[in-house]
């Protein structure tokens, strides 16, 4: 089970700021901006190069979700949203999640 999935069952807490029936978001534990906010899909798709063409309408909600999760926080100076895949994306939860970072202004380009 991934890390994730534990904290989607409850066995790991987190703060929970939106739940529906297939997705969940939570603040990360290292916030890199005042809002930091992970956006999981229940079912662990392992990764966003490990989706396929019948994730498409869980990846269309999941980006709903966090424009939703941005209007509750109050993120209308604006905000980014980022995947990291794989290696050199620097994922290291093997468990699809975007990040909503808002709250201050953010360089470009990342690190
Ligand atoms: P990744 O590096 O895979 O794109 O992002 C994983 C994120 O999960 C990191 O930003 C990290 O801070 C966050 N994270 C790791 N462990 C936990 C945890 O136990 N709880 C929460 N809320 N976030 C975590």
């Amino acid at each position: 089970m991934t890390l994730f999935e534990r904290i989607i069952h409850g066995e790991i807490p987190a703060s929970f700021v939106y739940e529906d029936d297939l997705a969940v978001a939570f603040r990360d534990i290292h916030p890199q901006a005042p809002t930091h906010v992970l956006v999981v899909p229940r079912r662990p798709i392992t990764s966003l190069s490990a989706s396929r063409g019948e994730d498409a309408a869980l990846l269309g909600h999941l980006l709903v979700v966090v424009a939703e999760v941005a209007r509750r926080e109050g993120l209308g100076g604006g905000y980014r949203v980022v995947i990291n895949d794989g290696a050199h994306g620097g994922q290291t939860v093997p468990h699809l999640h975007l990040h909503l970072l808002g709250g201050r202004g953010l360089g470009w380009p990342p690190g």
